[in-house]
């Protein structure tokens, strides 16, 4: 998954003055002298780590389909068990976790009168040769309902409520209808699409990709281009994950064999609707039978004819059958065990699972992380070890519902609670050049810094060439911190509380989800050379190295609680325009008093360590590590109380709600409620602020 990010990050406005390259021997989380120290084993790191070996493993992950539940990947797991294993990495297991996975069974569209059969399948291109392989399976959307319907199909364009009130005031009815949704830019999740088709009473929903969005609108499609081809379509699933992650039979607990289950049909996270994707080669034989009135200019695609609102002139009998089977999934976790510290863990995860190949999702980072780990493993044999642990993950399933992370996460819930400092994504490692990260206000800074230290391919540091992009260019770049949901970091923030950042270089890339996302797509395409997934590598192990080195964990709370105090501001006036009065001063002072208090908290940990005082450096660090967890509240959010975190979450789109709770208490416009939220959040930030108080 992991696409929202990606736009959001294009999207991303960038402020700020002109900010010169300069590397400084001051660094937060560090003495002078000890950073000084770090720099030896920072530039070995990047030394190690070699595009071509980034391309060779590419090459093993992307040889086959590598679905979650499919031999191939438990393969691929035991692979990479067996390479970590070498590499010298310790505790290698797979960790099995039994959860609801169904699989396709049959997909079939025919027009009715024209005996028109879609072929719902994508073209195998020569300059692709894996494009040609047998075993790509039927493309489908996870945890669709079943359905066997014949009935007409109407065009509601991007799927969302507006959408299905236009097609209302036109007098268009969509009950008992085939809707058929394009895929939307900006990024909108298709989970978000299937739950309003099914509120509107749609019998199903087919999610095609319009050439406007990823095709040859945008520019040349591949094998000539990044963009998506006629017959591409854009697999994924459509379970409410935005409600609940993970196996949905488990809410809250984790899936071990002979555990405890409920069932899954019963579960929030769990569509009553059945949906499929489809191609714009196939969608436009639907579309060209429309008739009714014109749709509206923003609701015209790439296609060269009138898009109309429907109903079609001709019935469309479309089947969707999946499986209802429970299936066995693994994980892989190794570990470099700390000296001193190892119940402080820095954790680095990257799904391992795709829909086909995974040439981009997320095979680019899987080899990154190969790459990555092989470093670390160089590092250890000539001598070193790290002062805390570092833990590395390949996720299964996270294409389905996050589901191989949200699983080890709530499995290892006290462990990650008690000392978890960080958890680093890399999901998609490369489709293109463009550096971006999101992550917790805290970490911001420290990510900054550390793009600071590693070299870009195109000259300079990843620093230099992330600013020369920034909207005023050579402006300091931003770090997204609104942060919403679609991969596997949502556990470590939203259920466990623990400090989040997510990686990655991006560009051009239609063929997300399809038979086209393959390794020839990376290799001559996305990354030829693979120089910029051995960019993340180098950048992922270096802030790696510095948390599980730093003296005390280089989280700046006074940012985190200026952040939040725009978030505050942006609240009541969202409130003011909902005629819902609400008192915020306490709420203000909390805030107010977390960014003294974090200020403090950094300056006496800098004064300290050096005048050599490790004890205070030591109550710092731990008061540090534990103010991401003030901000969960047990009871968690309305209706998805598996969400904890006050500050963050998704909204059903994937796109970031902050203040969460609060906020939807005031768009349901209860002012009882949003007053109870208001106190929530203000114990939240005082908890934080308190945590903070060294004095
Ligand atoms: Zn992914």
């Amino acid at each position: 998954m992991a696409r929202l990010l990606l736009i959001a990050l294009l999207l991303a406005a960038t402020a700020g003055a002109p900010v010169p390259s300069v590397q400084t021997d001051q660094r937060t989380g560090f003495s002078r002298a000890d950073f000084a120290k770090l720099k030896a084993l920072q530039s070995r790191l990047i030394d190690t780590i070699r595009p071509e070996n980034c391309r060779r493993e590419h090459r093993i992950f992307t040889a086959k389909p590598h679905m979650a539940g499919s031999p191939r990947n438990y393969e691929l797991a035991e692979y990479v068990a067996k390479q970590w294993r070498d590499y010298g990495l310790e505790d290698v297991q797979l960790i099995e976790h039994p959860v609801y996975l169904p699989w396709p069974v049959r997909y079939e569209a025919t027009l009715v009168a024209s005996k028109e059969e879609l072929s719902l399948k994508e073209d195998a291109i020569p300059q692709d040769p894996d494009s040609n392989s047998a075993d790509v399976g039927i493309p489908y959307c996870a945890y669709s309902a079943n359905i066997d319907v014949t009935a007409p199909v109407v065009y509601v364009n991007s799927g969302n409520p507006e959408d299905y009130d236009l097609l209302e005031q036109h007098g268009v009815d969509v009950q008992g209808k085939i809707a058929l949704a394009r895929y939307s830019v900006p990024y909108s999740y298709r989970g978000f699409k299937a739950l309003t088709a099914q509120k509107r009473g749609a019998a199903a929903l087919l999610l095609y990709s319009d050439p406007a969005e990823d095709g040859y609108k945008k520019g040349e499609v591949y094998p000539w281009g990044p963009w998506g081809p006629e017959s591409h379509l854009q697999r994924g699933g459509i379970v409410y994950d935005f409600n609940l992650p993970g196996d949905p039979r488990t809410p809250g607990w984790a899936s071990v064999p002979g555990g405890r289950f409920l069932p899954a049909e019963n579960a929030v996270s769990m569509p009553t609707i059945a949906a499929a994707p489809l191609s714009y080669k196939d969608a436009r034989k639907i579309l060209e039978k429309m008739t009714g009135p014109s749709a509206p200019e923003n609701w015209q695609g790439g296609l060269p004819f009138q898009y109309r609102l429907g109903p079609s002139s001709d019935k469309l009998h479309l089947i969707i059958e999946n499986d209802k089977k429970v299936r066995s999934i693994w994980n892989v976790v190794g570990r470099l065990r700390g000296t001193q510290r190892p119940d402080e863990w820095v954790v680095l995860g990257n799904h391992r699972d795709a829909w086909v190949f995974g040439g981009v999702d997320p095979s680019s980072g899987s080899a990154t992380m190969m790459e990555t780990a092989r470093a670390f493993g160089e590092l250890k044999r000539s001598g070193w070890k790290p002062r805390r642990t570092l833990i590395f993950a390949s996720w299964d399933a996270e294409e389905f519902t996050l589901t191989g992370s949200t699983e080890w996460g709530e499995l290892e819930a006290d462990r990650l609670k008690a000392g978890a400092l960080a958890y680093l994504n890399v999901d998609s490692s490369a489709s293109g050049n463009n550096f971006s990260a999101a992550a917790v206000p805290a970490l911001a800074q420290f990510l900054k810094d550390v793009a600071r230290e590693v070299p870009d391919p195109s000259g300079g540091s990843i620093y230099d060439a992330w600013s020369r992009r920034t909207e005023k260019k050579n402006t300091e770049p931003s770090v997204t911190t609104r942060l919403g949901s679609g991969s596997d970091y949502t556990v470590f923030l939203n259920f466990l509380g623990i400090p989040i950042a997510d990686l990655t270089f991006d560009g051009p890339y239609g063929v997300y989800h399809s038979v086209y996302d393959s390794f020839t797509w990376v290799d001559r395409i996305g990354d030829p050379g693979y120089y910029y997934h051995a960019a993340m590598a180098r950048y992922w192990a270096v802030a790696a190295l510095e948390l599980s080195e730093c003296d005390y964990v280089p989280l700046d709370y006074a940012a985190y609680a200026r952040e939040v105090q725009i978030y505050i501001d942006e609240t009541e006036r969202m409130a003011q325009q909902r005629k819902i009065e609400l008192d915020l001063t306490a709420l203000r002072r909390a805030a107010a008093l977390w960014e003294s208090n974090g200020r403090a908290a950094l300056d006496a940990a800098r004064k300290s360590i050096e005048t050599g005082d490790r004890t205070r450096v030591d109550q710092i660090h731990k008061a540090l590590m534990k103010v991401e967890r003030t901000l969960l509240d047990n009871e968690g959010l309305a209706g998805r109380p598996w969400f904890k975190h006050l500050i963050y979450a998704p909204r059903p789109t994937y796109k970031a709600m902050v203040l969460p709770a609060l906020t939807e208490a005031i768009e349901a416009g209860d002012k009882t409620r949003a007053k109870a939220e208001v106190e929530r959040l203000v114990h939240a930030l005082n908890r934080a602020a308190k945590t903070l108080d060294m004095r």
